[in-house]
């Protein structure tokens, strides 16, 4: 049996692109109200307009920022116009893996870029949006984490660590929600091919598309999937974390 999520708001940061733009339509389907956030605002507009045109009276917001900037999230919960300010499902998505090096070589500026977006912003719209979910004793965090929570590989110190980071908070906002009717998931991917990789070599398409030789990587839709079913258990059912690889991946 599943559940409907039907008229609930998901929120998704990294929505311009790959998992996140895959979310939102997967969600929209399932007939959510959606806020989309991400930098690019172009996309964020055709994104908008195509998901409505393909599902009409799906009501579809979008903000256009930077989630690094820690006051700008929040500040977000009163500034959403008012049909989407309970937010129901929170999937704070945005994040890289910049630059590969050797932690004698690590540049702390790539560092500290991977730390704010991958830990801080989600920590921050965590931070934001749970004490609405409490109030209404309502919601599901779906964190995404990564492969790289649960190993670590050499060139990927501070990656690695912000994965692990996410996942750790995850574990630790399911302890401080337990007892109420929010629901806490981790994701963890495996490879998957979106511009992921060419943000982490630097715009270097030929390294980018490398990574993926012989292993037919997973692609977008499949997290997609995964965070629809996690959305559509009963409430009583918690999907605490979904590990998935690309099949051709170990
Ligand atoms: P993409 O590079 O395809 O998409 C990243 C998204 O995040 C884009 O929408 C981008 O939008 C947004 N984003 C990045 N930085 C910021 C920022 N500072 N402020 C706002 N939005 C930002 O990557 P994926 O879809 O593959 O990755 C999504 C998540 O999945 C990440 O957390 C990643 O770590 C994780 N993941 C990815 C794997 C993979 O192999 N691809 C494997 C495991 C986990 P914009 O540029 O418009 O701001």
């Amino acid at each position: 049996a599943s559940y409907s999520i039907a008229g609930q708001v998901a929120l998704i940061t990294g929505a311009s692109a790959g998992i996140g733009e895959a979310c939102a339509w997967r969600l929209a389907e399932a007939g959510c109200k959606l806020v989309l956030i991400a930098r690019r605002e172009a996309r964020l507009a055709a994104l908008q307009h195509a998901i409505q045109h393909h599902y009409p009276g799906v009501a579809v917001h979008t903000v256009a920022m930077d989630v690094q900037d820690l006051e700008a999230i929040a500040a977000l919960p009163q500034q959403l116009p008012d049909e989407f300010k309970a937010v129901d499902i929170l999937l704070p998505n945005a994040g890289l893996a910049l630059g590969v090096a050797p932690v004698h070589e690590l540049d702390m500026g790539d560092a500290a870029t991977m730390v704010n977006t991958n830990v801080l912003s989600v920590m921050a719209l965590v931070r934001a949006f749970t004490p609405g979910m409490v109030a209404r004793n309502r919601g599901h965090l779906i964190f995404m984490s990564s492969i790289a929570a649960h190993e670590a590989y050499s060139g990927g110190s501070a990656y690695t660590a912000t994965k692990h980071a996410v996942d750790a908070f995850a574990n630790s906002a399911r302890h401080d929600l337990v007892g109420t009717d929010i629901r806490v998931t981790s994701i963890s991917p495996g490879a998957i091919k979106t511009e992921f990789s060419v943000v982490r070599f630097k715009g270097d398409e030929g390294k980018a598309d490398a990574v993926y030789e012989g292993i037919r990587p997973l692609l977008a839709s499949d997290i997609a999937d995964n965070v629809l079913y996690a959305a559509t258990r009963p409430p009583h059912v918690q999907v605490a974390e979904i590990l998935v690889f690309a099949t051709y991946q170990c």
